[in-house]
């Protein structure tokens, strides 16, 4: 069981995390907001759900007693329940965002997002800089879990805040593996100290957390590689794969392995290791040469 997150915790100086309250299935306990910085204006990362009335009390409260306001926000992902708030706090919450600056990294999905007009969002640069007193933050592109995620680099405390990229609790699921592989690696190059995720609780180990990721995704993709080496001559559709790969699967489970196997065989198209036609897969002959 994963351990009770707090509405309000104060992780640091320059660190306070709010609990979105829209715990679901796919939220786990809900979405986690964080507070950066030590000075009068601060940075929010994610904005939790729309029509949340406790969230909005829960960061009212926080502002209030803090005697600070919001110099911005920053969005992880186009997804509802990091974006989806972001209305009902310029709505609630005006004279903490007087003079805030609300950034995402722009996708060709945002023209679906239900964002008032009058809210301007702005684009991160990879690399960008922003500093408030007690905190500087580096935006780091992730893309994986979506097209347009970025996680965020407090370089005070080499401490990541991951957004959906890493999950505190369980295995995030991603659009893309191939980004998704690419995106933790980059963030393992940067050793983090600690991660503070977009669901679920701190991660202290995140190195140990995303080689165990990556460890699970290294096995799965074995066992394809090497069932289209055995079997290199012919070519096989998803379902195939599923049955012939993942032996006695349960019914249940054959939606989600189905998902899978199709992440895994769209990197391995990337990586030029098997090739596709007619919706059939087949290993690709250089894979055959390059002992796997
Ligand atoms: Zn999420």
């Amino acid at each position: 069981m994963a351990a009770v997150i707090p509405c309000v915790t104060r992780i640091s100086q320059n660190i306070i995390r709010i609990l979105g309250c829209n715990p679901s299935s796919e939220t786990q306990q809900g979405t986690n907001t964080y507070i950066i910085g030590s000075g009068k204006r601060r940075i929010l990362i994610d904005c939790g759900e729309a029509d949340v009335p406790q969230y909005i009390n829960h960061l009212r409260a926080v502002l209030n007693y803090e005697g600070i306001d919001l110099a911005h926000i920053f969005i992880s992902h186009g997804h509802e329940d990091h974006i989806g708030g972001l209305a009902d706090i310029f709505e609630h919450l005006k004279d903490k965002t007087k003079h805030c600056q609300v950034w995402k990294h722009p996708s060709p999905k945002d023209s679906g997002l239900n964002i008032p007009k009058h809210i301007e969002i702005e684009n991160f640069k990879e690399g960008q800089e922003f500093a408030v007193e007690g905190a500087t933050i580096r935006i780091l592109r992730s893309p994986g879990h979506t097209d347009d995620h970025v996680a965020f680099h407090l370089l005070e405390d080499n401490a990541v805040f991951s957004g959906d990229c890493i999950l505190g609790d369980g295995v995030a699921v991603c659009e893309d593996l191939f980004d998704q592989v690419h995106s933790l690696g980059e963030i393992a190059s940067l050793r983090p100290s600690v991660v503070y995720p977009g669901h679920g609780n701190i991660i202290h180990n995140p190195i140990e957390t995303i080689h165990f990721y990556m460890q699970h995704q290294m096995q799965r993709e074995r066992m394809i590689i090497e069932f289209l080496i055995n079997n290199k001559s012919q070519s096989f559709n998803n379902e195939d794969l599923v049955k012939l790969v993942y032996e006695n699967l349960p019914e249940k489970q054959v939606k989600a392995a189905l998902t899978s196997i199709n992440h895994h065989l769209l990197k391995l198209l990337k990586e030029d290791r098997v090739r596709n036609s007619n919706g059939k897969w087949q290993i690709n002959d250089i894979q055959l040469v390059a002992s796997y």
